[in-house]
């Protein structure tokens, strides 16, 4: 038997899925980041051996006030994907920092004010990774609520969540997935007979 709450969960997940899908199914796709290209960074690093006399070390230019930023945000961001691997999440490779909280809140691991809280810092932290000029209220903010934030996502105890093993009929991935007739690969819905 599954609880009233497990099957609408469920069934919010179908309906974003089905209408992401209907509307385009390339957005999903698009992961947080590229992973290196080892080919391309042979030839860099080849090209600037060739180079070296011309270049000149030493030349980075970021604030300290910038380091702490690009830290906090960073901090935030492996404790989620700890807590993702921890729930077993199938979807959280894909997953930005966004979309953990609101998945977290979701699931009721967090509340509104620590959720306000980290879309705050984070807001602030993508300016100065972006290179925009940050001013000193934001730099505080950031520096006084990290902590408050840090503390909620590490006392998170997370329950386990069932898996289910799934073969999809489209992409043909064979492994776990949260939902029984989702794929996590290419989010696709199918009925099972
Ligand atoms: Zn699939």
């Amino acid at each position: 038997m599954q609880k009233e709450s497990e099957i609408n969960e469920k069934l919010i997940c179908l309906q974003t899925l089905t209408l992401n899908n209907n509307f385009s199914p390339t957005i999903n796709n698009i992961s947080a980041y590229n992973e290196p290209n080892n080919s391309k960074m042979k030839e860099v690093s080849n090209y600037i051996k060739a180079n070296k006399s011309t270049i000149s070390s030493d030349i980075t230019n970021v604030t300290d006030d910038e380091k702490i930023m690009f830290s906090a945000k960073l901090s935030i961001e492996k404790l989620l994907n700890k807590i993702f691997q921890r729930i077993g999440d199938s979807y959280n490779n894909r997953f930005g920092i966004m979309q953990m909280i609101f998945e977290l809140q979701k699931m009721e691991y967090i509340d509104a004010i620590t959720v306000d809280s980290i879309k705050q810092i984070i807001n602030v932290c993508n300016s100065a990774i972006h290179g925009k000029v940050i001013n000193k209220v934001h730099i505080n903010f950031v520096k006084e609520t990290l902590p408050f934030v840090l503390n909620k996502l590490q006392n998170i105890k997370t329950k386990e969540v069932h898996l289910f093993p799934i073969t999809c009929p489209r992409c043909h991935y064979v492994g776990q997935s949260r939902y029984l007739n989702v794929c996590p690969k290419c989010e696709f819905v199918f009925v099972d007979d």
